[in-house]
């Protein structure tokens, strides 16, 4: 489903000229210059439409000997204040969210495919 793109700074929604860069699509409002990238941050949340997202770490993780997981870095994760409420509590103690953890800001299917396991408590590998 497409949706209208507009300038976050002037709000113009005809002038605009997308160019696919390393980093996404980049959009330039040709109104006021004002460049930006389309993807970067979704202005609302996927599964509830609500506009507070907040951005947290999410750890990469690769498994090294057998089972055990280790952190190898951090990609940031966005997180919506309702739907993703536990998880972005978890977050806020200081933990980095899980990689496989489906964030309901971005992914509409996320809740739903959501085991009954994560009603309980979130595991995670330190
Ligand atoms: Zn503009
Ligand atoms: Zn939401």
């Amino acid at each position: 489903m497409a949706q209208q793109i507009k300038c976050p700074k002037c709000g113009e929604a005809e002038e605009l000229i997308g160019r696919p860069t390393e980093e996404g699509i980049k959009i330039q409002c040709e109104s006021c210059k004002h460049s930006w990238l389309r993807d970067a941050e979704p202005q609302k949340c996927a599964s509830c439409g609500g506009s507070d997202i907040v951005k947290r770490k999410r750890a990469l993780t690769q498994t090294s000997r057998g089972t055990q997981l280790s952190i190898v870095g951090f990609t940031p994760i966005l997180l919506c204040r309702q739907c993703d409420q536990r998880m972005l509590e978890w977050a806020n103690t200081g933990h980095p969210v899980p990689f496989n953890y489906k964030s309901a800001a971005v992914d509409a299917d996320a809740i739903a495919n959501r085991d009954e396991d994560d009603n309980k408590d979130i595991k995670i590998t330190p």
